[in-house]
């Protein structure tokens, strides 16, 4: 979110300087790995469609701006990787599921019985479920590692600069400026930094670093921990799947499995030998937090490395690809953060003085749990615009602006 508000803020003639406690390389953040879903289907004038979309538009934007202006050339296929989406729901929710779909422009196939389940999808469900896929340009997954790449080509093409491995400590209002306090990990040293305006988007750790200057947000913003598994198939077990059986696997990740845990799943790449790397995960099995630097390094327990595998093993069962546990190997397992509003809406929004009036030099973008990636570009323009105050009127512009808005934050 940072690094998406420092581009537009740059491309809109701003002298930006972002500070980024990682080094160049990003090996932690709110979330891991090389993948995530993104995805539009909703219904119409659907905020997180539209958060989706207009970030596609936000991207072409960038990467036109960096061909204009670099040897290399930068396409979209260098984020996106194009697959059909699968949905898995309870027939509870068959009655919203077809107002939605009434309404949908985009590529779908909807299979709401067990006979059409598996005549439209070769796919075994029970029958309280309904399953659906979505199917659109751009749709599938995104590499946010390649995006920040990009993104701090473009900040820093437009002349803005960017510092690594520099932790902010503090950040202080002084009159006419704030006052930020920012530890060289290198050296050893602290700086203080006066700037005219800020945008403080430190992801789950936005709570203690606006402690001084705004202590409402630690209230309205709670870190929570998830776990992510990466799970690969034993090889020889992969290669006695049918070419159609291994399509199958590709053709049916990403998974949203909107059950209780909410199952969120994903190729997170393929190895050398075109083998699927499974990342796993569930959107609601969350933790306490009680101290967020000792979260990164917490180990998965035997408990969630199982629900790893049997969620996955489960899914290869509804593939009709045959997988059992012994074949499924742990890599690795992260302790991930969500940051988590009462609304679960992400805030876009100034920064609230003490006496709880929007500063106009001060922008939070945070609480952005599960659903960020996708539309990073989109919450980047929307800080930008409130910093430089300056708007859009389309209809959708404006709903989003209004959802995101910090009043909107409790349920
Ligand atoms: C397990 C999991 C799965 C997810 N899956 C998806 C998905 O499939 N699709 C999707 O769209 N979204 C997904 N998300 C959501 C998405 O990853 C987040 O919304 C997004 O990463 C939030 O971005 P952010 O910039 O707010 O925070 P972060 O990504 O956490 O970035 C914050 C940055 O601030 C830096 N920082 C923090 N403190 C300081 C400091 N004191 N000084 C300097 N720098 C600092 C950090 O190093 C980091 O680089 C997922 C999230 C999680 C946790």
């Amino acid at each position: 979110m940072g690094s998406a508000t420092a581009w537009q803020l740059s491309r809109a003639g701003e002298r930006v300087l972002l500070l980024e406690q990682q080094d160049k390389e990003y090996t932690f953040g709110s979330s891991y790995g090389e993948a995530r879903i993104c995805r539009s289907l909703g219904p119409k004038n659907d905020i997180w469609s539209y958060l989706h979309r207009r970030a596609l538009e936000e991207t072409e934007t960038l990467l036109d701006f960096l061909n204009s202006n670099d040897n290399a050339h930068h396409s979209m296929e260098d984020i996106y990787t194009d697959s059909p989406v699968t949905y898995i729901l309870h027939t509870n929710k068959a009655e919203a599921v077809q107002r939605m779909l009434k309404q949908q422009d985009d590529p779908y196939t909807c299979a709401a019985t067990p006979e059409e389940a598996f005549s439209k999808f070769g796919v075994i469900i029970p029958k309280d479920r309904i399953v659906i896929q979505e199917y659109k340009k751009y749709t599938g997954t995104m590499n946010p590692k390649t995006l920040i790449e990009k993104l701090h080509k473009g900040i820093s093409t437009k002349g803005s600069e960017i510092r690594y491995k520099r932790q902010i400590k503090s950040v202080e209002r002084k009159t006419g400026c704030y006052e930020i306090e920012v530890l060289d990990k290198d050296k050893g040293a602290t700086e203080f930094i006066e700037a005219r305006k800020i945008v403080s988007a430190p992801g789950p750790y936005n709570g203690i670093l606006l402690r001084d200057i705004a202590p409402i947000i630690a209230d309205l913003i709670a870190p929570k921990r998830v776990f992510l598994a990466f799970l690969k198939i034993d090889p020889l077990r992969f290669e006695s799947y049918s070419p159609e059986q291994k399509q199958k696997v590709f053709n049916f990740y990403p998974l949203l499995d909107l059950g209780p845990d909410h199952i969120f799943s994903m190729v997170e790449k393929r190895d050398e030998n075109g083998h699927p790397l499974i990342k796993v995960g569930g959107h609601f099995l969350r933790e306490e937090i009680s101290n967020l630097d000792d979260t990164w390094t917490k180990e998965l327990t035997h408990n969630e490395i199982e629900w790893c595998k049997k969620s996955t093993v489960d899914y290869f069962k509804f593939l009709n690809v045959p997988l059992e546990t012994q074949h499924l190997h742990y890599q690795q397992g992260y302790s991930c953060v969500y940051s988590l509003t009462e609304s679960e809406v992400p805030i876009v929004s100034n920064l609230p003085n003490k006496d709880n009036s929007p500063d106009p030099n001060g922008v939070l973008l945070g609480g952005m749990s599960g659903v960020g990636a996708k539309g990073s570009l989109m919450y980047g323009l929307l800080a930008a615009h409130l910093l430089l105050e300056k708007k859009e009127e389309g209809f959708m512009y404006q709903k989003v602006k209004k959802a995101l808005h910090l009043g909107n934050s409790t349920q």
